[in-house]
């Protein structure tokens, strides 16, 4: 698969890169079993622009709560890959968002959903004025874009990947 390339609210672009797309295609809930999962979304800044590029995503690790319905990551786990992956890139590898699949063809977030993208927006730290939230459902993949300063959540992409 191709990386995925969409507009930001600011004309920048943000790219997905394929790497990133198929670690979060691994975890499509195409059969009765397969729990939710998902990760956080890592990538860079590009300089003297307003493109950011998504290279790779944490995906589920132990202690994470994966359920048909129901994804809680284990905050630390994820943290840990988080600050590692910015050391080794000399700050370069930043926090960029939340993904997670949803066991529904075209998938939309639940109140939980809002509800926490919210507190993301609110609550984490982030060098941007905006965060990214994906949700991998069996056929499409949806990105939005949230905002810092009025906490404002829009979709700014879809794409059928089967
Ligand atoms: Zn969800």
């Amino acid at each position: 698969m191709n990386s995925l390339i969409l507009t930001k609210f600011d004309g920048g672009k943000l790219e997905i890169s394929s790497h990133a797309l198929s670690q979060m295609l691994a975890y499509v809930q195409n059969t009765r079993c397969k729990p939710e999962a998902g990760g956080v979304l890592i990538g860079r800044y590009i300089a003297s622009s307003f493109d950011i590029i998504i290279d790779e995503v944490t995906v589920p690790m132990k202690g994470d709560r994966m359920q048909r319905y129901r994804f809680q990551r284990a905050r630390k786990r994820h943290q840990q890959v988080l600050d590692q992956t910015w050391l080794s890139s000399g700050g370069t590898s930043n926090y960029l968002g939340e993904w997670h699949t949803h066991p529904e063809d075209v998938p939309t977030p639940s109140n939980t959903d809002i509800k926490n993208w919210q507190r993301h927006l609110k609550y984490d730290t982030f060098n941007a004025e905006n965060l990214f939230f994906i949700i991998i459902g069996i056929q499409n993949i949806q990105i939005w874009e949230g905002s810092k300063s009025n906490i404002s959540i829009t979709l700014i992409g879809e794409l059928q990947h089967i």
